[in-house]
């Protein structure tokens, strides 16, 4: 069996370093807001290029804050509009909701499954305070226009980085594109740990300073509480594993790039429909390798039956689920139409080019 993503084994290849830094970490005494968590906010900040990194309990968190965050600094009031792509997943949209934001769905491009930004503009209100763009499958989005717009209309950038950490537009990394981001480190990301954890990346340091305090109790000072805030804090061992696997992301993402690189050069069906390979190989960390195929669940049963595991990103759109049922009836036809379309290969650091060669091979015999 050809796994969709073999954890196990990507992690087994930092065995005895992530083992004794466990350890040690365990033999310390200190658990939380310590040293570990310390050295890797920096070592990511450094990494991003961003002024501040703030870990937190996980990716929807990190995005939460940012918004909450904005809120309490008055950039942003209970009622104001974000705009967030349609086919996205639902963290990103709930991050927004859960603070009293209005989430406002703008259609994503069908050639590169990320946000239309030509679309933007036509859903600007004098209510919008931001756009939440999503590195979709690990691929960047981001354009010159857009910065020009969003300053146009006074409106925030914020990223959810948490499907595309190492991928750069114009040479500076997602992340450290807009003005905050989100981070997810949950075990099946490019960049995962051992359980649930999460990073915001920004610049400005109020902001900075308004999160971390929020993530805390509200508090920046022990027992003296700024903000009715909540617990959100990432684990000193979580942290250190992240410190460690860090170190590695570009090799894996590069490992990555080279399996797309086959799969685009070498998979051939006139039923099916691949990912463009970006102009810049650096704009995309391919988090996941998404096709397009007609005859969908065909394809994933044949795919099964022949012993090669996929995954749907993601087979309900986020207006048609019962959490958010007031958007039920409305139409997004491009999102509607990837959703039954769109089928996720695997692809990883681990995948042996056996495994790809046999992925190739069958999906060109269907
Ligand atoms: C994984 C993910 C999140 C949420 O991250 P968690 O750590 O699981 O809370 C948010 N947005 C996108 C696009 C994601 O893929």
């Amino acid at each position: 069996m050809i796994k969709f993503l073999d954890l196990q084994k990507i992690n087994l290849q930092y065995q005895s370093e992530i083992e004794s830094k466990i350890i040690d970490v365990f033999r310390s005494g200190w658990y939380l807001l310590g040293n570990e968590v310390k050295l890797f906010e920096n070592n990511l900040a450094n990494y991003i290029g961003a002024t501040h990194a703030i870990g937190v309990a996980n990716g929807l968190d990190a995005l939460r804050l940012i918004f909450r965050a904005y809120i309490e600094l008055g950039v942003m009031q209970v009622g104001d509009e974000v705009i967030v792509p349609s086919n996205t997943y639902i963290a990103s949209i709930l991050a927004i909701s859960d603070n009293g934001l209005i989430p406002v769905l703008v259609e994503p491009d069908m050639e590169t499954y990320n946000l239309d930004l030509d679309k933007i503009e036509g859903n600007i209100t004098e209510r919008t305070k931001a756009i939440l763009l999503v590195h979709l499958y690990g691929a960047a989005v981001f354009s010159n226009d857009l910065v020009a717009l969003a300053d146009r209309y006074g409106l925030k950038i914020v990223e959810d980085n948490a499907q595309a950490i190492g991928a750069e537009w114009k040479g500076v990394k997602t992340g450290n594109l807009g003005d905050a981001a989100g981070f997810s480190f949950y075990p099946g990301k490019n960049l995962g740990a051992l359980g649930d954890a999460g990073a915001v990346t920004c610049k400005d340091t109020n902001l900075a300073s308004t999160i971390r305090a929020i993530a805390n109790y509200g508090s920046n000072q022990k027992y003296v509480n700024m903000y009715q805030g909540l617990n959100s804090r990432l684990d000193e061992i979580e942290a250190a594993v992240l410190d460690i696997k860090l170190k590695y992301i570009d090799q894996e993402n590069s490992v990555r790039r080279s399996i797309a690189k086959r799969y685009i050069n070498e998979i051939k069906n006139g039923n099916l429909i691949l990912p463009a390979l970006p102009n810049n190989e650096n704009s995309h960390v391919w988090h996941l390798f998404v096709i397009r195929s007609a005859q969908r669940d065909d394809l994933q049963k044949y795919l099964l039956d022949n012993d090669i595991q996929t995954l749907i990103h993601y087979p309900i759109p986020p207006h048609k689920q019962k959490a958010y049922e007031e958007w039920n009836d409305l139409s997004y036809p491009i999102s509607e139409q990837m959703h039954n379309e769109v089928l996720s290969l695997p692809i990883s650091p681990v995948m042996e080019g056996s495994e790809v060669e046999k992925v190739i091979d069958v999906v060109n015999n269907f």
